[in-house]
């Protein structure tokens, strides 16, 4: 398989807690047409914001981490607007590491089904969080989101009480110095 493709990425971090269970990698992609009311996560709108990187690169950097993270998490964006190469990583993903993936997506399963080549994500991923961002509608495990999105198990890797157990939020200190803080906005701990 070639990986000579490129993602947008928004921001790679190679290890966080409140992203899912687990020690986990996660991935923003870049780029939004959805346009959540309330979106914390404006910044990642613009389809010509963030970097363009490799695959090749990015899933390199992902093989070298993987013996000491348990999985990977895909947020954005909106991560099934780069569908295609977004397909490619994540069945590297699946073919050469143990990792789980979990993907965020503002996307609904009935819209999904519609994409071309969806039926792939099923075999890709472990969970699928999926649905419009609806900030009158904040959900009780708040790293989900909103209690609308709807939550899709497709391994028996994960059940929800995995789920229910995430921090809801995280500073990470990067190894430039700066402060990432993680989490829906405002960042609640607990
Ligand atoms: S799908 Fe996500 S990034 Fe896009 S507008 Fe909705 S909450 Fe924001």
């Amino acid at each position: 398989m070639s990986v000579a493709e490129t993602l947008r990425i928004h921001h790679f971090e190679p290890f966080s807690y409140s992203n899912g269970p687990g020690k986990r990698a996660v991935l923003w992609l870049q780029g939004c047409t959805l346009n959540c009311p309330g979106c914390f996560n404006p910044q990642t709108h613009s389809p010509t914001g963030g970097a363009s990187v490799q695959l090749s690169g990015l899933l390199s950097r992902i093989f070298r981490i993987s013996p000491s993270i348990e999985g990977i998490t895909i947020s954005g964006g909106e991560p099934l607007q780069q569908l295609r190469p977004l397909l490619r990583f994540l069945a590297e993903i699946r073919q050469k590491t143990h990792l789980s993936v979990i993907l965020f997506t503002g996307f609904t399963p009935e819209e999904i089904n519609t994409f071309p080549a969806s039926n792939k994500l099923s075999e890709l991923i472990d969970v699928l969080i999926a649905g419009r961002y609806d900030k009158s509608h904040p959900s009780e495990n708040l790293w989900i989101g909103s209690s609308n999105k709807t939550i899709h198990f497709f391994s028996s890797r994960y059940s929800m009480a995995d789920l229910l157990h995430v921090p809801t939020g995280e500073i990470i200190i990067e190894q430039s110095g700066e402060l990432l803080f993680s989490g829906i906005d405002p960042l609640i701990f607990r």
